[in-house]
C-alpha cells in the first residue's frame, strides 16, 4: 500500500466551508475559479507550479543562502547540482521557467524560423510567436485521444519531424524542443529511445536539441518503469542519459526543483552562452544570482537532489495514478493512462448535454468547488475556443478538467475526498447547466472572464 514517503512537521489550516458560503463566493467570483481568494479554497488543484513544500533540508538550507552579488556560494552550489545532472557546462538562474526561455528565443527565434516541438507549452509558444517565428506541434497522433493509451504518449512523430525539417530547410531552424513530460498534452511521457532518435534525426541536419526540463524526473521515473533496459537504472543516471542527448535546457524549478520560485537556461554551445549571459545581465540579474535570491538557490540545489529519490517519485507518481484510478472505478472519463502530475477529466464524454459554446468543462469545475471546495482548471473553450469571423463559435479540440496536484502538500486522504466529491457530481451530472460568458478580456479570457448560468436545457 502507497503512503506518503515523509512525516509532517509544519501543518498549514483548511478552513472549511459550508455548501452556502462556496456557493456565494462562486457566484461573487462570476463563476470563474480564478477569482476566488485562495483563503476560500479547501483543496486548491489549479497547478502544480510553485505549490509543492519544501522538505526540512530546504528550510534549513535557506538559512546559509549566501547573499552575495557576485560570486555567492549559493550560486555554485546550485550550478553544481544542475551539472551533476545535466551535464551542460553553461548554467543560468533565472527567475522562473519563461525567463529562460525568453532570453533563448529572443537570442534564436526570428521572423520565417521554425520551431518544432513534440507540444510546446503555453510560455513557450507565446515566446516564439513574440519574436514572430512559428512553434510547431508533432507529438504521435495517439497524444490527441483521450481513451488511447500509449506508454509514451508525449513521444515525437519523427515522421513529422523529418517532413517539417525538409518543408521548411534546416537552415530556418535554430532549434527543436522536446518537453518532457508533455504538460499541454496531459503530463505524458517521452521515452528515452524517441528522445535518441530525435537526436539523431536532428543530427543530420545539425539541428540543436533543447529539452523544456520541468518535470524532467517524472519523465525519467516513467523510462524506468515502462521502458527496457532501464528498471535497474538509479533516476540519475536516467535523467543524465536524458540530457546527454540535449545541446541544452530550460527548466522551470517550480516544478520539478521542488521549489516556489527559480529556474534556469542550461547549454553548451560558448558563443550562444556569452550572448545569453549578457541578455540575463540586462533582464535578471548578475549571471550568479540570475533574478534569485541566494537562499532561492540553496533551496533549489537540495530541491534537484530531493526529486531524484525513488521514493518519492513512487509516491509522487502513484498519488497521481491512484486519483485516476479512483475516477475511473466511478466511470469518470480521464485522459488515460494518468501522466505525471495532473488527472484530466474529459468533461465533453461526462456532460453531452452541454454544447461546447456553453462551456462544459468550466460547468465541471464550477461543480468541484461547489460540491467540495475544490478548484481546478478548465482546460476546454474557455480557454482555446474562437469566435469565427463569421461568427460561428470554434470549440477546442477537448473539453477538459485538470486536476493538478501539488508536490508534498495533499494526502491519500485527500485524494479519496476528491474522488468521493467527483462521484457526488457525477450523480447529478444531467441536472448540470452551463454558462455564458458576461465579460471577456481580448488576450488569455480565461484568467479574468466573467460567466452567468444558463438554464438547464437537456
Ligand atoms: C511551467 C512551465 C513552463 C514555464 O515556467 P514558469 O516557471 O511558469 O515560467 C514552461 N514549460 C513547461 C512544460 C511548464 O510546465
Amino acid at each position: 500500500m502507497l503512503f506518503e514517503p515523509f512525516k509532517i512537521k509544519m501543518t498549514e489550516p483548511i478552513r472549511i466551508l459550508s455548501k452556502d458560503e462556496r456557493e456565494k463566493k462562486i457566484r461573487e467570483a462570476h463563476y470563474n475559479l480564478f477569482l476566488l481568494r485562495a483563503e476560500d479554497v479547501m483543496i486548491d488543484l489549479l497547478t502544480d507550479s510553485g505549490t509543492g513544500a519544501m522538505s526540512a533540508n530546504q528550510w534549513s538550507a535557506i538559512m546559509i543562502g549566501d547573499e552575495s552579488y557576485a560570486g555567492a556560494t549559493s550560486f555554485y552550489r546550485f550550478e553544481e547540482a544542475v551539472k551533476k545532472i545535466t551535464g551542460f557546462k553553461y548554467i543560468l538562474p533565472t527567475h522562473q521557467g519563461r525567463a529562460a526561455e525568453r532570453i533563448l528565443f529572443g537570442l534564436v527565434a526570428k521572423k520565417g524560423m521554425v520551431i518544432p516541438s513534440n507540444t510546446h507549452f503555453d510560455t513557450t509558444r507565446a515566446l516564439i510567436e513574440y519574436n514572430e517565428a512559428v512553434a510547431l506541434d508533432l507529438a504521435i497522433d495517439e497524444s490527441k485521444i483521450p481513451s488511447v493509451r500509449h506508454p509514451f504518449k508525449g513521444n515525437m512523430d519523427l515522421n513529422k519531424l523529418e517532413e517539417t525539417i525538409k518543408k521548411f530547410g534546416p537552415e530556418n531552424i535554430p532549434l527543436c524542443m522536446l518537453t518532457i513530460t508533455n504538460n499541454s498534452g496531459g503530463g505524458q511521457p517521452v521515452s528515452m529511445e524517441n528522445i535518441r532518435e530525435t537526436k539523431r534525426l536532428l543530427s543530420r541536419f545539425k539541428i540543436p536539441l533543447f529539452i523544456d526540463a520541468c518535470r524532467f524526473a517524472e519523465n525519467a521515473y516513467f523510462i524506468k518503469k515502462r521502458e527496457k533496459g532501464y528498471e535497474n537504472k538509479s533516476i540519475l543516471e536516467i535523467a543524465q542519459e536524458i540530457f546527454s542527448y540535449a545541446d541544452g535546457c530550460t527548466m522551470s524549478a517550480k516544478k520539478d526543483g521542488l521549489v516556489n520560485i527559480g529556474g534556469f537556461l542550461a547549454l553548451n554551445d560558448e558563443e550562444l552562452a556569452m550572448r545569453a549571459k549578457n541578455m540575463l545581465i540586462l533582464t535578471e540579474g548578475f549571471p550568479t544570482y540570475g533574478g534569485l535570491a541566494g537562499r532561492d538557490l540553496e533551496a533549489l540545489a537540495v530541491g534537484l537532489n530531493e526529486v531524484l529519490d525513488e521514493q518519492y517519485l513512487a509516491y509522487r507518481i502513484g498519488q497521481v495514478e491512484y486519483l485516476g484510478k479512483k475516477l475511473l472505478e466511478n466511470n469518470i472519463p480521464i485522459i488515460e493512462p494518468t501522466g505525471g502530475h495532473a488527472v484530466y477529466i474529459d468533461a465533453g464524454s461526462l456532460l453531452p448535454h452541454i454544447k461546447p459554446e456553453n462551456f462544459p468543462a468550466q460547468a465541471l469545475s464550477v461543480e468541484f468547488y461547489r460540491e467540495g471546495g475544490i478548484r481546478t482548471v478548465e482546460i476546454g473553450s474557455v480557454m482555446f475556443g474562437k469566435k469565427e469571423e463569421s461568427g460561428r463559435f470554434k470549440p477546442a479540440p477537448l473539453e477538459l478538467v485538470r486536476l493538478a496536484i501539488p508536490r508534498r502538500v495533499y494526502t491519500m486522504s485527500h485524494m479519496d475526498y476528491i474522488a468521493n466529491i467527483a462521484s457526488e457530481i457525477k450523480n447529478r451530472a444531467q441536472d448540470i447547466g452551463g454558462y455564458r460568458i458576461t465579460y471577456e478580456a481580448k488576450h488569455l479570457r480565461h484568467f479574468t472572464a466573467h460567466f452567468e448560468p444558463i438554464q438547464v436545457g437537456r
